[in-house]
């Protein structure tokens, strides 16, 4: 990079973001168009993004569409989703309509538990160690409580530790887990908070070393379960349904096929995880190292036959979600996400997005088994096609549609389309 080019720019974080941009499009030599777009896409939301993230300069926007159909738990509930990827939320409303004439889903939930880890090194006897801290159980409950009364206040809290000896490269160490119900919190901070507040009181009772002091993604005790029949009739038939299943197998039994399996299911849940302001990397890196907490890593949901003939899914995932904290309560898009879908506890919410998951599963597994994904995907994707090779106003329809019915939703072919188009042919 030449000295022009150099990606030091000295106090950025100190500058308004309209100085930044300026900044950062003089270094990167960034047009007027580049520069415009930028700036208009954050119009009304740069202080927003200024005060979510370090270094702002503008905001992207990613549609936010309705998934429809949905019955959760007896109740009727519309479901904003966040995701920049034809079909999706397509797929959810078709899948949802099909389980409707059996109640829609059914979901349970362990509650919404996180535990965080601290580290512990250097002792002599690891297991001594490990002794030692059950030992002071009740002063690590006063300590953890005390680090957050808002959240004792609102029935959350330190609940227990375990406390396990793993074997390393470089030998035993003590990992302590304190385990929080927070309550309407995802708990992140919350939980941070208290590991930080406890390490050094565990090393004075144990003379071991602490080093990390964090939450742990593997929600494994904030797990929902969401469950649907689809009558045999709403599938397509007996085929249907065990080709449905044999795919199932299939992505259980191999790791290359469960991680598209499972990118599926996350289609749909990151998508309203997203729209409520909670936290995508979150929830991804618990459902996937969920699935493979056994050393195998396959199908994130079950599915079978049930007694009459009908297919089962059955999805249980760790779902971290949040009413309060981190974007959810400070992004007014995410305010406005969370009223429309009408929950009043991070639980609520927290089911409904297992339930979206599971349909979108469905979709996914049943284009596969019948028809193949590109038939629905390719007709939505006409359109984005039609954009990118610069379809305006009425010629996107136009274009979209001609590529549908060539059954080619290609760039190339797009653009001879458009040309035809503006040739007036
Ligand atoms: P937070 O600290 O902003 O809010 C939680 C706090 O709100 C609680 O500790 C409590 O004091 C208070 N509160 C008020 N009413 C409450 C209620 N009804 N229920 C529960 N708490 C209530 O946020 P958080 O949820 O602790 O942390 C979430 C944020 O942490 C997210 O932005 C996430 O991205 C970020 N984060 C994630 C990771 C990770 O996943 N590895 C690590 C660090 C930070």
């Amino acid at each position: 990079m030449s000295d022009a080019r150099s990606s030091r720019i000295e106090g950025l974080h100190k500058m308004t973001p309209t100085e930044r941009l300026q900044a950062v499009a003089a270094k990167a030599g960034l047009g007027n168009e580049a520069i415009a777009s930028l700036a208009q896409a954050a119009e009304g939301r740069i202080e927003l993004a200024d005060r979510l993230v370090e270094n702002a300069i503008s905001s992207i926007a990613i549609p936010i569409g309705v998934a429809t159909n949905m019955i959760v738990d007896g109740r009727e509930v519309l479901v904003p989703m966040a995701t920049e990827e034809s079909s999706v939320i397509a797929a959810v409303c078709n899948a949802a309509k099909r389980c409707r004439p059996t109640g829609g889903f059914f979901t349970s939930s362990s509650g919404p538990v996180m535990a965080a880890q601290i580290q512990l090194l250097g002792a002599s006897d690891p297991e001594q160690v490990r002794l030692k801290v059950y030992e002071r159980l009740d002063e690590i409950r006063t300590i953890c409580n005390e680090t957050d009364p808002l959240l004792v206040k609102f029935g959350g809290g330190f609940r227990d530790i375990e406390v396990r000896v793993i074997e390393t490269a470089e030998g035993p160490m003590t990992i302590v887990h304190i385990i929080v119900d927070t309550r309407d919190a995802m708990g992140a901070n919350a939980v941070n908070s208290m590991a930080e507040a406890l390490a050094p009181r565990l090393v004075e009772w144990t003379g071991a070393r602490s080093l990390l002091r964090i939450l742990t993604n593997l929600a494994d005790r904030r797990v929902v379960r969401a469950r649907a029949v689809w009558p045999l009739e709403e599938i397509g038939g007996e085929e249907v349904r065990d080709d449905m299943i044999s795919a199932y197998h299939f992505a259980d039994a191999d790791p290359y096929r469960a991680a598209t399996h499972n990118k599926g299911i996350m289609n749909g849940v990151s998508a309203v995880v997203l729209a409520t302001g909670n936290d995508t990397r979150a929830i991804e890196a618990g459902a996937h190292s969920f699935v493979a907490r056994n050393g195998h890593y396959g199908s994130m949901s079950r599915w079978e036959e049930d007694a009459d003939g009908n297919l089962v899914g059955i999805l249980e995932m760790p779902m971290a979600v949040g009413l309060i904290g981190g974007a959810t309560k400070i992004h007014p898009t995410a305010q406005a996400c969370l009223k429309l879908l009408g929950v009043e506890t991070a639980d609520q919410l927290a089911r409904i997005i297992v339930s979206i998951g599971l349909a979108q599963n469905f979709a996914a597994m049943r284009a596969l088994a019948t028809t193949g994904i590109q038939k629905g995907h390719m007709a939505l994707h006409a359109q984005n096609v039609a954009l990118l090779v610069g379809a305006v106003g009425d010629e996107i329809d136009q274009v979209a549609s001609e590529l549908k019915a060539l059954g080619k939703v290609r760039q190339d072919v797009a653009e001879e389309i458009l040309a035809r188009l503006r040739a007036g042919k």
